[in-house]
């Protein structure tokens, strides 16, 4: 017996698209196959449309503390924005405080999203003190549900700054913890070099953000923290790939057999170093890190996307307003707040730009937006497909959707967005989450406090390129 079942539709998996009717019951689904029977259920028919597992992004930074401010985005508007894109699970980042531990972390960020969060949601630890105690306490983590740890390379000069040593001992202790080491790739050194002698130049437009991080700066690290992995013996999670020669490292580490597994985030796809210099201090809405990069990389990426040296398409959604927060750097671009929103769009650009171009597969969406992200992020099994047992998450995926991206149109709270102006084909059409309707037709339905915390856990895969 089933509540629901979704009829006339074509289930697209990570493997293949074929014709069949999805069965829900309770939260879970309970079959999919043609003809399912309908005795007594909900029968809703979605012929014409795409029938996808609830999407997973496994980067997102809500409510979080940046450069003396904080994200626009809390838990409320963050996950209605990406609920109206067709994403089902977040996994944020807990900002350990400088002199917190990483439990303390977890639980103030699960206070933060308790009540709030209208889709399901894992925490990683993003580690910004590594001390000795700190490093005792990596161990317990997999007994909170959290199964990944992030190290910053870049920003040095604040504490989220890791060197090599202790970036290379929180690899071996991730190996025999089971935690998965993320890593933001950028050499902080050179970086803060360079930022000091534009700055002494007298350089202080937003373009110069990205000219004081070349793409150079994100391949050498990119390789360090692969190599460093290697040397640890355990796997390594490059987030926001942003240029064909970090890209370029990545395929090299599966060329000779290690595990690393890679994200590539829709910003790199949609704008370029060309937003970042505009007028006045407008580029300033376009600064993140890694940068926007020069369009020729973008070739590369999406070869790496439908190869698999790039498993996973996040988002990196932190978001921080025009009007009194990116202004706090109209003198200094060093003091520009990092970031752009970008959880509403991330589906529908990589539609637009990847599927409907031909550049990657529908399969490959599939697996990039929510199987490989659940294999790697620790949610198998629960999320990421639509199999029996799993959890209803169901994306209603209309192929020929098309919004034009207005910021009243937008569903977060950040007061303006970089995708303006730009056409998106391809959009959910209903989202469903745990059996349950959470967005149709522009409207979110979910309320805050329907998401739930996932406890998620790593397995330490076989040595080679266990995810593509
Ligand atoms: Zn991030």
């Amino acid at each position: 017996m089933s509540d629901m079942v979704l009829t006339g539709g074509t289930v697209v998996t990570a493997d293949a698209s074929f014709r069949a009717d999805v069965a829900v019951e309770g939260e879970r689904i309970a079959a999919v196959g043609l003809d399912l029977p309908t005795n007594g259920a909900e029968v809703v028919d979605v012929s014409g449309a795409l029938l996808m597992p609830g999407f997973i992004d496994g980067h997102t930074h809500l409510d979080m503390p940046f450069g003396g401010t904080v994200t626009a985005d809390d838990w409320d508007t963050g996950t209605a924005s990406a609920v109206a894109g067709g994403t089902t699970t977040v996994v944020d980042f807990s900002l350990q405080d400088v002199e917190g531990t990483l439990a303390e972390a977890v639980e103030t960020w699960q206070g933060k999203a308790d009540g709030k969060a209208r889709i399901d949601y894992g925490l990683h630890v993003a580690i910004t003190n590594l001390t000795d105690a700190v490093k005792q306490e990596i161990p317990s983590l997999p007994g909170l549900g959290v199964s990944t740890i992030k190290i910053f390379m870049a920003y040095k000069g604040t504490p989220l700054f890791t060197a090599d040593e202790d970036l290379f001992e929180a690899l071996q202790i991730a190996r025999e913890a089971e935690v998965l080491v993320l890593v933001h790739a950028e050499n902080g050194d050179v970086i803060a070099k360079l930022q000091a002698q534009a700055l002494a130049r007298g350089d202080v437009s937003p373009r110069w953000h990205g000219l004081t991080r070349p793409e150079t700066v994100e391949a050498e690290a990119t390789n360090r923290a692969i190599r460093l992995a290697s040397i640890a013996g355990t796997p390594l999670l490059v987030v926001h790939v942003s240029c064909a020669a970090a890209l370029d490292e990545v395929r090299r580490a599966h060329a000779r057999g290690q595990t690393v597994y890679a994200e590539t985030c829709p910003q790199y796809f949609c704008f370029s170093d060309a937003d970042l210099a505009r007028d006045g201090f407008e580029g300033a809405k376009y600064v993140c890190s890694p940068p926007l990069r020069d369009p020729s990389n973008r070739d590369a990426l999406w070869h790496g996307l439908q190869v698999g040296d790039l498993q996973i398409f996040g988002s990196d959604h932190c978001s921080f307003n025009y009007a009194g927060q990116k202004e706090l750097g109209r003198d200094d671009f060093t003091a520009i707040p990092n970031g752009l929103p970008g959880a509403e769009e991330r589906p529908a650009a990589l539609w637009t730009h990847g599927v409907r171009t031909g550049r990657i597969t529908e399969q490959r969406f599939v697996a990039v937006l929510a199987a490989n992200q659940a294999r790697i992020h620790g949610l198998a099994g629960r999320k990421g497909a639509l199999v029996p047992g799993a959890d209803a998450d169901i994306v209603v995926w209309d192929p020929d959707r098309t919004i034009d991206v207005t910021q009243a149109n937008r569903h977060g709270n950040v007061d303006y967005t970089p995708y303006v102006g730009i056409t998106l084909t391809g959009a959910p059409a209903a989202v469903y989450l745990r059996g349950t309707e959470a967005y149709r037709d522009g409207e979110i339905l979910s309320q805050p406090g329907s998401g739930q915390f996932l406890q998620r856990a790593f397995r330490q895969p076989a040595p080679g390129p266990a995810v593509r």
